[in-house]
């Protein structure tokens, strides 16, 4: 069982041919409203390419609250852990216009989670074969997921995304850290290259169509993205993450896991929207070939 710890939000995406300025009203062209936030658009990647998956977290006791457990459990992701907080669900109001964004993430009902829910889950993720993580969630319940797993000896994927939330205490804990190249500079500052160095076969940095990034304690490795036409990035790391879950909790060696996660991710980019890109097994097999 593979157990997603990390956010569910919505996002109410607005695209608009200006922006508003402070003050001033504008007419949209179009408005959709498309699940996602990054630990269940990771739940989602990890289920379509045929993990067993289950998720801890929070959504609200509102009408998104509904669609999205609804959408969760079309894709086959056990929800027993995932409960209905007072108020609203998380979302993202996203405005687009002419290739350009502008977020506001309001976490809602996964700011709700409290460490000692991740104790009453500990049969669950104490049975995982791994758990992946985000930082979309509070910081004290990541530290309590990642201090139980390491006392079980459970694998843990901390995708450290948004970085700002990070601390070094959560390095020491984790088996595998998977910043992109932005949130690396972010965390280890400009010299990340030599970071890796120093957290052989356990830091994976993406660098987007060019694949990702480790060392295997001898050497660098660059494993080589699959080229591709990108039309929509949104979610490449969220997939990469699934899949890397899911290749690990099969026991596929490093470098091997981390081009099956290229391949899932770079399947994601040709489509639009996070999840909705998101790769089955089948497909991935093919482009790895
Ligand atoms: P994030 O989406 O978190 O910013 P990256 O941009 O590094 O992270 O992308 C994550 C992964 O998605 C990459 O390691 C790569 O496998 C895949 N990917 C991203 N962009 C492309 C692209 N243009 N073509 C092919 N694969 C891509």
């Amino acid at each position: 069982m593979i157990t997603v710890v990390g956010s569910i939000n919505m996002d109410l995406v607005v695209s608009t041919d200006i922006f508003p300025k402070q003050g001033e009203t504008v007419l949209g062209n179009l408005y959709t409203t498309v699940p996602g936030g990054k630990g269940a658009n990771q739940a989602v990647a990890a289920a379509r390419l045929g993990g067993e998956v289950q998720m801890v977290g929070a959504v609200g006791l509102d009408a998104f609250g509904e669609e999205l457990l609804a959408g969760l459990k079309a894709e086959n992701i056990q929800l027993d852990a995932v409960k209905r907080k007072e108020g609203a669900s998380g979302i993202a109001n996203i405005l687009l216009s002419e290739g350009d964004n502008r977020i506001i993430v309001v976490p809602g009902a996964n700011h709700k989670v409290m460490p000692e829910e991740i104790d009453a889950s500990k049969d669950q993720l104490s049975t995982s074969s791994i758990v992946i993580m985000q930082l979309e969630m509070p910081i004290p319940v990541i530290q309590r997921t990642l201090e139980l797993c390491h006392e079980n000896g459970v694998p843990t994927i901390l995708n450290p995304a948004p970085a700002s939330g990070f601390n070094r205490e959560l390095l020491k804990y984790c088996t595998y850290l998977t910043p992109n190249e932005t949130e690396a500079e972010e965390i280890f500052g400009e010299d990340w290259l030599q970071a890796l160095e120093q957290y052989p076969n356990r830091l994976v940095v993406t660098l987007g169509g060019k694949g990702a990034q480790f060392y295997d304690g001898e050497k660098l490795v660059t494993v080589k993205g699959f080229p591709t036409k990108a039309v929509d990035t949104t979610g490449a790391g969220d997939t990469f993450n699934g899949a890397l879950g899911v290749a690990l909790s099969e026991k596929m060696p490093f470098a091997e896991a981390v081009r099956f996660a290229n391949a899932a991710a770079s399947l994601s980019v040709e489509k639009f929207g996070a999840q909705g890109g998101m790769p089955t097994r089948e497909a991935v097999m093919n482009r790895m070939e």
